[in-house]
C-alpha cells in the first residue's frame, strides 16, 4: 500500500508536524527533526558525507507548506531554508524522526 497523506497539521504550539495517514496511523515530526534531517542534497552532503550534525535548530519553525507533485511536500522554515522534499514514503517510514 501506498502511505499518503489524508491530513496535514501543522501545530506551532507544539513544535510539530502531525500527519493522518490513508492506513490510519497519525506520525508526529518536530520541526528540529524534520530541520536537522533535511534531505536536499546541501543538508545531505554535510550530515552523510562530512558527518556534521546540522546545529542550533531547536527553536527552528515552520513557516510555509507546500504540495510537491503527489508524492512530497516541500517545507519552509524560519532559517530561511526550503529546499527539501519529503516524500511520503520517506516520511511514513520514520527517516525524519530520530
Ligand atoms: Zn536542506
Amino acid at each position: 500500500m501506498e502511505a499518503i497523506p489524508k491530513e496535514i497539521r501543522n501545530c506551532p504550539d507544539k513544535g510539530c508536524l502531525e500527519i493522518d495517514w490513508n492506513d490510519g496511523r497519525t506520525i508526529t515530526y518536530l520541526y528540529e527533526d524534520l530541520r536537522v534531517l533535511c534531505p536536499c542534497a546541501d543538508c545531505r552532503n554535510q550530515t552523510v558525507n562530512q558527518g556534521e550534525m546540522i546545529m542550533g535548530k531547536e527553536d527552528v519553525k515552520i513557516t510555509h507548506i507546500e504540495p510537491a507533485g503527489n508524492y512530497a511536500i516541500r517545507i519552509v522554515f524560519d532559517d530561511g531554508h526550503g529546499t527539501g522534499l519529503y516524500t511520503f514514503t520517506q516520511m511514513y517510514d520514520g527517516e525524519f524522526n530520530r
